[in-house]
């Protein structure tokens, strides 16, 4: 299982330069004075030295979706686990957040499959997820409790050379909620305040399920298209596998930026519902020759830039695709890793190939402004109570769906946010 333990979706990958997990304490963030050291309420195994040692950490037990090893979906079980640190030993900037909805991701699968790293288990699964402030650090100024929050999974340390520049999805100790660090599929959730944004007004409100299934595939696609391709209006866009989330995001993101965007799934229904979302071309990729196909779109001349999660499957076919002097963006590789490049096709024709993970903070504001305006409202596939969890993960893995499999963890996910 080489290919499944290394491929990776949405994006996310663990520098081979990290050093090992410090299990679930988040990496410390910069203090602006002495008296803001973060500690984080599960670090029980590093405790700070100035911890006040008479108040215990009397944090109860709560449902949560979790592996105990990891192997195939049969693993993933419902079950009461330690709930995140209680009020009195929350980090200075930390916030526990009661979540409503939680969304999956591809990279919820590979971690069920197992990974590269040291696990704690139980492993509480989950990426993406919104919800509620329920208790905030002592140091917290941006959220207060009840305010209606999503979350950026991507937790960064703010002290090394990357965090410095502002690079947060470099970070040398960059983690992820749900593969480094307890997940979202959990009543309860800490994260670092820099990680949550106020859920915005829309009219009509987002519902939870759409709240939860905003912000990884959609801070992915916007660094894959604005920050790392920038794509700009009047250019032509292929994007393989639309039923993908990151896939739905990167064609209305360029969209949005005023490109052509030509569009792939093997599911004529799926590439029928593109098309209402936006797409300029549909190809189904099972039937046609994709970068046949692409070439007489574009009068032989190629697409500028391809957006490419599948990896091994794809990765010829894209650089057949594009235009002299094009870009190749990817941020995962479901069908695979190892990729062949024909250096000359390289060289002669001045590609350019981009490596994308998530996004920083000023990323995240930047698209999370864009879902204000009222654009990239998340597409909801179907939404699962927590105790059916599993099944959720299944209809993910089987590719059935187009947008987000959801699970409404507290109460209806349908009920609308009130921000
Ligand atoms: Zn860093």
């Amino acid at each position: 299982m080489l290919t499944g333990r290394r491929a990776r979706l949405n994006c996310v990958r663990r520098s081979p330069l990290s050093p090992p997990r410090s299990g679930t304490r988040f990496a410390p963030r910069p203090a602006p004075d002495a008296k803001r050291r973060v500690k984080h309420p599960l670090s029980e195994a590093n405790p700070a030295p100035d911890a006040p040692v008479t108040v215990s950490d009397d944090r109860g037990t709560m449902r949560a979706c979790v592996i105990r090893s990891t192997g195939g979906l049969e693993r993933i079980e419902v079950a009461d686990v330690a709930a995140p640190g209680s009020p009195a030993l929350l980090g200075a900037r930390d916030v526990r957040v009661a979540i409503r909805a939680a969304a999956l991701n591809h990279l919820d699968l590979f971690v069920v499959r197992g990974l590269p790293g040291e696990y704690r288990f139980p492993h509480i699964l989950g990426s993406d997820g919104a919800g509620v402030v329920e208790t905030a650090g002592t140091d917290v100024t941006t959220v207060k409790p009840g305010d209606a929050v999503m979350i950026n999974p991507g937790i960064w340390d703010g002290t090394c050379d990357f965090c410095r520049a502002g690079d947060h999805s470099l970070c040398a100790n960059y983690q992820v909620l749900g593969e480094h660090l307890p997940g979202t599929l959990a009543e309860s959730v800490l994260v670092p305040e820099d990680n949550l944004a106020r859920v915005p007004a829309l009219d009509p409100p987002l519902s939870w399920a759409e709240a939860a299934a905003f912000s990884l595939v959609s801070l992915t696609a916007w660094r894959m298209i604005v920050t790392r391709a920038r794509v700009e209006s009047g250019e032509t866009v292929l994007v393989w596998g639309i039923g993908g989330g990151v896939s739905l995001a990167a064609m209305r993101i360029a969209k949005l930026r005023g490109a052509r965007v030509i569009v792939t799934s093997s599911s004529d229904a799926k590439l029928a519902q593109a098309r209402q979302l936006g797409a300029d071309v549909t190809l189904n990729h099972r039937r046609q020759s994709v970068a046949q196909e692409v070439r007489a779109l574009t009068a032989r001349r190629g697409v500028d830039v391809v957006v490419d999660h599948v990896g091994e499957a794809t990765w010829e076919d894209s650089l057949r695709c594009l235009a002299k002097g094009g870009r190749l963006v990817t941020c995962g590789a479901t069908s695979g890793p190892l990729v062949l490049t024909d250096a000359r096709r390289l060289f002669w024709n001045q590609y350019t190939i981009l490596g994308s993970t998530l996004g920083n903070a000023t990323e995240y504001a930047a698209v999370v402004r864009v879902l204000s305006s009222g654009a990239l409202r998340p597409l909801v596939d179907r939404v699962y109570p927590l105790a059916e969890a599993r099944t959720a993960f299944e209809r993910l893995a089987r590719g059935e769906q187009l947008g987000k499999v959801v699970v409404a963890v507290r109460g209806s996910a349908a009920d609308t946010v009130v921000p």
